[in-house]
């Protein structure tokens, strides 16, 4: 079946690529051990960010949502030496159990953890821009209230990446068939924030089907 196919393509793909190493599993399982939920990037999609992020060279981005360090050790571990990740995340014992990942894998002179809501944190981040990437991978609902913050402090050739964004599977479906109260605003989040940076003549933009759906934009001008 098609089904079954595509979990032999997924095995194949981590058992060659090996997306994670020691390291990572550590944080999964700190992360298990801290009671916090299994919601690290998807292995594949957090690889091929980090490839992306080496091939352009970038230096210093903004994460939002740090939970337990996942996908920041794979952005500063690609962001270089004298690169620069800001990450952010208000959960404050998330954010002290992602600050000893980064120092696990000795990376904390590479990595701020900001501790607060997102939309107040990212004021305070402007004067530290343009950023050469950000990564959006926290509450669905605000991501079009992140997309402006992001639109705004990305400098040209810069990338924008979405997690999630298939939307666990809903992205497709039409807002007014989905009842569940929790759903609805975090698809109508998604939706909205796909669409805008698919027709934003400023940014080219495209969806990595891998894992959750991956959205990653450049901008252009
Ligand atoms: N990027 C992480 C990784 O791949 O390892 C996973 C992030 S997890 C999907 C989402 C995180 O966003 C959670 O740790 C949650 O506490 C945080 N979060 C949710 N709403 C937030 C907000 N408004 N501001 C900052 N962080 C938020």
């Amino acid at each position: 079946s098609l089904e079954s196919r595509l979990q032999a393509l997924e095995d194949y793909s981590q058992r060659t690529f090996k997306p994670t190493d020691a390291v990572l599993q550590e944080v999964v399982q700190r992360a298990r051990q801290h009671n916090m939920p299994n919601i690290h990037v998807g292995r594949m999609d957090g690889l091929t960010m980090e490839v992306i992020i080496r091939m352009a060279g970038y230096k210093k981005m903004v994460e939002i949502g740090a939970l337990a360090g996942y996908s920041g050790i794979l952005i500063a571990r690609a962001l270089g030496p004298g690169g620069h990740l800001h990450s952010v995340e208000y959960n404050p014992d998330f954010a002290e159990v992602a600050r000893e990942s980064f120092r696990k894998a000795g990376l904390d002179d590479r990595v701020t953890v900001h501790v607060g809501r997102a939309s107040e944190v990212l004021e305070q981040l402007t004067e530290l821009g343009p950023f050469d990437g950000i990564f959006i991978d926290a509450d669905k609902n605000n991501y079009p209230v992140y997309l402006d913050w992001a639109e705004k402090n990305i400098r040209v050739g810069g990338a924008i990446f979405g997690d999630n964004t298939f939307g666990f599977g809903h992205v497709w479906r039409n807002l007014d068939t989905i009842h569940d109260h929790h759903l609805k605003p975090a698809i109508a989040g998604v939706q909205t924030f796909n669409s805008r940076l698919a027709d934003n003549p400023n940014f080219r933009a495209t969806i990595l089907p891998t894992d959750q759906g991956l959205t990653m934009a450049v901008r252009l001008k």
